[in-house]
């Protein structure tokens, strides 16, 4: 599905995500070719036909991008005095050196180091990260087209009856060379290079096409769908979401957005508006890792949201410790009060699943539950979860093949 069409954008795209993100690198790629402009030019005029007392520039570009104000500053001062007192004549002229010319490089190299180190304040990246990033979401990218990013399950349930009432999509990428990359490697990266918009509009598509198999009118499953904080306030999202859902044909309110704090206190007003406009399709929101970040409460007023995930940290704590429980026991009836819906996530034991529930948890998701699988298993859960018919069995295990990997031979 990735092929064909969407190849050239994804290549187009690489080039993108390397040059947009490699601010550094640019900043400091362009200073090195402006040298380079300024020694033909003067070499063009008759003067200096050396490129010498360029390459002083060179180290002193380089420690100004990669370490700063400071870097530029010893860096310069250090070509400075190599380029003067160290040096027995003029690297320029050949010829005695005065002092105040070389007073005069002194600062030339200090202000070119600091000007360098202007052009490159807000790349908080080192070039080797931002290129390795670059790589490795290029590849991601590159992975996508070629089947080798697919999507597994994780249930949730009622906790009442154990019944599958959701599932969580989640991002899974095995390189043919290097075997499983980790959620907690890519997912980063993704976000720090703006790749992580392919890789949502690919889950997205995927998760609601199983889904829509996988449900029925009797027995209507919801799928949760992660959206990176980077990614929620563009303008295409909304857009993603209608295509998907008017292609699969789930209705909108079997698909609910995960979207963490980070992502709403960014930019308070247009989150609620992007907020409002996803809702508007009958899809649901909800925060997730409730109690990770902020825990603020103050945004329960500014979004109209549908759902809070509480973060494993807390679930994680309420059996050992009493008042973390009382804590969790709260924030469900406070979140319940207004009519929100609440998932404990992280339930790792039996105990985690029997205390959450006598704190009023009414959804939980976790390894004890079940772990997140590939679709062909959990096509299983569900069929075991909705004790369906026989007739039922068949479109259900005619769907688990809909999904399945296309790995690229
Ligand atoms: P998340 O959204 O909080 O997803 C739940 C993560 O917790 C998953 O890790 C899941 O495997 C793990 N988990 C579930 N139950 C338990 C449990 O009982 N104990 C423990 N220790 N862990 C549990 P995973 O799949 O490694 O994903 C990590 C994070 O990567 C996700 O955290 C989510 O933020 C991000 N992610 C995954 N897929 C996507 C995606 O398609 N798009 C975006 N934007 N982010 C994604
Ligand atoms: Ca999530
Ligand atoms: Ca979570």
């Amino acid at each position: 599905m990735m092929r064909g069409a969407n190849r050239s954008g994804l290549g187009l795209q690489y080039i993108f995500v390397g040059l947009t993100r490699l601010g550094a690198t640019v900043a400091m790629g362009s200073v090195l070719v402006g040298l380079g402009v300024a020694w033909l030019a003067s070499y063009i005029a008759g003067g200096s036909h050396t490129a010498l007392p360029h390459l002083f520039y060179v180290p002193i570009v380089l420690a100004a991008v990669r370490f700063s104000w400071a870097g530029a500053v010893g860096s310069a001062v250090g070509a400075g005095v190599l380029a003067g007192p160290l040096l027995p004549a003029d690297v320029a002229a050949g010829s005695d050196q005065p002092l105040g010319g070389w007073l005069l490089r002194l600062v030339i190299f200090v202000g070119i180091g600091l000007f360098v180190a202007w052009l490159a304040r807000d790349s908080s990246e080192s070039i080797p990260r931002a290129f390795q990033d670059a790589v490795l979401s290029g590849r991601l990218l590159q992975g996508i087209e070629r089947g080798e990013v697919h999507v597994v399950y994780q249930p949730i349930v009622d906790m009442k009856t154990g019944r599958i009432t959701a599932v969580e999509a989640l991002a899974r990428w095995t390189q043919p060379r290097h075997g499983e990359v980790s959620p907690g490697e890519f997912i980063p990266v993704a976000e720090r290079t703006g790749a992580v918009a392919a890789l949502d509009r690919f889950v997205l598509k995927e998760a609601v096409n199983q889904v829509q198999c996988w449900s029925t009118p009797s027995a209507p499953l919801k799928v949760s769908v992660n959206v990176s904080a980077t990614r929620f306030a563009q303008d295409d999202l909304v857009e993603n979401v209608e295509a998907a859902l008017t292609r699969s044909g789930l209705p909108g309110g079997q698909l609910q957005l995960e979207i963490t704090e980070s992502a709403l206190i960014h930019d308070v007003s247009s989150a609620a508006a992007q907020i409002a406009r996803v809702r508007a399709l009958g899809v649901r929101v909800a925060v997730d890792d409730f109690g990770a970040g902020h825990a603020s409460l103050s945004y329960l007023d500014s979004f109209a949201i549908d759902t809070v995930k509480i973060d494993r940290s807390l679930t994680s704590r309420v059996v050992a410790e009493p008042r973390t429980a009382r804590l969790v026991s709260g924030i469900i009836h406070l979140f319940a009060s207004i009519d929100l819906e609440v998932v404990g996530e992280g339930i790792e034991t039996a105990e985690d699943y029997v205390h959450m529930q006598s704190l009023g948890c009414l959804l939980g998701q976790g390894f004890y539950i079940g772990r997140p699988v590939p679709a062909e298993e959990m096509a299983d859960k569900v069929l075991q979860s909705a004790e369906r018919a026989s007739s039922t069995r068949s479109q259900v295990e005619t769907c688990s093949g809909h999904t399945a990997p296309t790995r690229s031979s």
